[in-house]
């Protein structure tokens, strides 16, 4: 683990367009693997090809989350506050119950 967190090396600025980046990177690999699955628009992408670019961006995604923590504009404490919200309407809507 390096010494100093990314934001100092690059600025803040810097790490917000590298999420922004790479979050666009993480639609896109998601999107192609759902034409993969669903198969109606057919991709020369395997399902190899497909699961290493998901997980490739999801961890990129990931490294900019850490970072922006180190960075000290979000913290776990609001991020999990905010997901049992998301998470709670996303179950509502769908008319069931998380708990259940
Ligand atoms: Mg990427």
């Amino acid at each position: 683990m390096e010494s100093k967190p990314i934001y100092e090396y690059i600025g803040q600025p810097a790490l917000l367009e590298q999420l922004g980046e790479e979050a666009c990177e993480l639609g896109q690999a998601s999107l192609k693997m759902a034409r993969y699955i669903r198969s109606e628009n057919p991709t020369p992408k395997t399902a190899f090809d497909v699961t290493k670019d998901l997980v490739e961006e999801v961890s990129d995604v990931l490294v900019c989350i850490e970072e922006l923590k180190a960075a000290g504009f979000i913290n776990d404490k609001t991020i999990n506050a905010m997901k049992e919200i998301k998470r709670t309407r996303w179950y509502e809507r769908l008319g069931g119950n998380e708990n259940v």
